[in-house]
Parts: structure tokens; sequence; C-alpha cells
């Protein structure tokens, strides 16, 4: 099966009824609004579509994550935000009979969750039907070594997540994925589930709970947030207003491959156009409208630089033939490939007025 750029038949917004969004690159950049997004969100909100927010942190209760974007002007009710901790306690409540004691390796947040589906947190691993670790800043070793037993002993462990490190002022620090190796190691074995992105639980537990029939995943990682829209079977957007940028692109695996590519969140108004790939014998090419875009032994050609109206087609060509190329074995010389696309990747001419906006980082860079 192809993992490939699509068209859209209408506008996003016009082919979907609930966008599930990604928080941080997407929506907010720490405490700030994403250049964009809150109108964006507004428009979507307007015409009808409902608006999911899920997010593999679970320090902070889907309550203070709904709190922060109401105050950026951004709608979102309490049961708009969907964290890991949830998707765990969901899992787990449909494991075991109501009130049954798991034994919990985390904060407030996942004891929270527990408790709202029925079951009952507990740090005494004797009486512990289960398992579930999710993060916590004050996470020590005493827990960290009940887990372990309780692990080895043969109880199902439920994980969170698995992202490595978790951004701090002073910088990234050990996250869930870095604790619940350490009981994997001490214990032999791994967790046996694991809700977070990439992982389908939130995207099933988002769904289910807006009643979704054609939901949107927004991201700005590949490796969380696209990838889990392709293993939950939902069609996924890419907005370049976080971590991911033309190599990223470029370089994606089938598996985390976005369906549509936008600047930002005004994406979501844009018919997105067909993608058509040609392969060769010693390469691939790829057109999108007036752009047109030839992979030769590796070197990456732009043959026709109409940009469109988004100025990002010669990017979803230059994408696509490098799909191409890297599904049929071939290599694509990625540094020579943004050298290629510097000055045929536009932004928008308002886009101009927030270059320099902190994580707002322009395609190429
Ligand atoms: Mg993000």
């Amino acid at each position: 099966m192809s993992s490939t750029l699509s068209a859209s038949t209408g506008s996003l917004l016009d082919d979907h009824d609930v966008l599930l969004l990604d928080l941080d690159g997407v929506v907010y950049v720490g405490p700030d609004a994403v250049p964009h997004a809150v109108d964006a969100l507004r428009g979507a909100v307007a015409t009808g579509l409902r608006l999911g927010y899920i997010t593999n942190n679970a320090s902070r209760t889907p309550g203070t994550v709904a709190a922060h974007l109401r105050d950026l002007g951004v709608p979102a009710a309490d049961e708009d935000v969907v964290n890991s901790a949830q998707a765990a306690a969901a899992h787990l409540a449909g494991l075991l009979d109501p009130g049954a004691a798991v034994l919990l390796v985390g904060g407030t947040g996942l004891r929270v969750a527990l408790t709202e589906v029925g079951l009952r947190p507990t740090d005494d691993r004797s009486e512990a039907q289960a398992v579930v670790q999710g993060f916590s800043p004050d996470l020590g070793w005493a827990q960290l070594s009940e887990a372990t037993h309780a692990v080895r002993s043969g109880l199902p462990w439920v994980a969170t997540n698995l992202d490595a490190t978790v951004p701090t002022p002073g910088g990234p620090a050990p996250g869930n994925g870095l604790l619940v190796d350490l009981v994997a190691r001490a214990a032999g074995r791994g967790p046996d589930v694991v809700c977070g992105k990439p992982e389908r639980a939130l995207f099933d537990a988002a769904v289910a709970r807006l009643h979704a029939r054609s939901a949107l995943v927004v991201g700005d990682r590949l490796d969380t947030d696209l990838q889990g829209a392709r293993t939950a079977g939902l069609p996924g957007l890419l907005v370049l207003t976080g971590v991911t940028g033309t190599a990223e692109l470029l370089a994606a695996a089938p598996r985390e491959r976005p369906h549509f590519v936008s600047h930002d969140l005004r994406g979501l108004a844009d018919v997105h156009p067909v993608v058509e790939v040609s392969r060769r014998s010693d390469g691939a090419g790829a057109t999108c409208r007036g752009a047109q875009v030839e992979i030769e032994s590796g070197a990456v050609v732009v043959r026709a630089g109409a940009p469109g109206p988004d100025g990002l087609d010669v990017l979803r060509a230059a994408a696509a033939a490098a799909w191409a190329c890297a599904d049929d074995g071939r290599g694509v010389d990625l540094g020579g490939a943004v050298a290629a696309l510097t000055g045929h990747v536009e932004r928008p001419v308002e886009h101009a007025a927030v270059d320099g906006v902190p994580g707002h980082v322009a395609p190429g860079l």
C-alpha cells in the first residue's frame, strides 16, 4: 500500500467533522498561541466542527489544559482534552472488574483518571490486579521498585506513553519512556500496552468521546502525531509550526508520512491538491499543480517552481518524489534537497509578519 500525500475533496473543514489536535507546536508554544491558530480554530468551530485536543502529557489535568486554551481564546471544554492517563485508565477499565485495585506508578493526573473510570489506585502491590505507569516528577526509587516486583510477578502493565524526555526550562529531562525502561530492564520485560501517541488507544478514546465519523489528526511531529494517525487509520495534517522541517519531511518513513501539509492551521480551510508520482529507472518525479520535481541518482532538481496558492506545491512534489525513491530502495541527498528547495518553498505574504516568533519554524530551516 502506498503511503503518500492525498488530495482532499473539499477543504479539510468540509471533509471532516472532528479535528484531533496536538497542542505544543500546533496550538501553542509554551505559554503563547501559535500564529493564526486561534482564528483558524474559531473558524473551524463556526463551520460546525468539533475540536479534540490529544496529548501524551499526563502531568497536567485536562481541566488545566482546557483553561490554558480558553485563556488564549481557543474554544475548549475540559472534556475536549484527552490525555494518555485517561487512555490508560480506559484501557484498564476494559480489562478489570469495577473497583479493582491498580498499582499506581505516577502522579495526580493518573490517580484522578483511574478513579473516574471506577478503578481504585493503590500503593500496595499485594492487592493490585494491574500496574499503570505514567510520568510524575515525584516518582522515586521505592515506587519504581514496587512496580518492578509487580510486573515481574506477571501483573498486566500499562504505560501511558514512552516519550523519552519531558521539556523543562533547563532543557530535556528524563520522561516516562526512560522510567518505564528502567522498570523493564530490572524486571526483564516490557509493558503489555502503551497508550500514548503514536499508539492508537489515545486516538480511539478521542474518536469515541467526540463521536467522530471522519476525524482529521493535526500535528507537528512525524513520529508521534502523524504516525499515530496512520496507526489509527485516520488522515493526518502536518503543520510546519513545530519541530518538522523540509529535511525531516522528505526523510519520513512510510508509517509516519502525513496525508496533507500546511504552513499552519489556516491550511484547514484549503482544498489540498493532487500530487502525481512517476517512477523512473534511476529515480522518481512528482508534479503538484504547476510544480514539478525530479530526483535523479539521489539529486533533487526543481523542473517547474510554481509555488501554488499556499507556497507549498514544490515541497509537496519533492516529498512525494523522495518517498517514492525511498520506497524503491534509492537514497536521496537530503542536504542537497534542502538546498535545491530553498527559494521554492514560500510562505504566503502574510506569514512574513510572524517570522521570528519562537517556535514558528520556516520550512527549510
Ligand atoms: Mg507537538
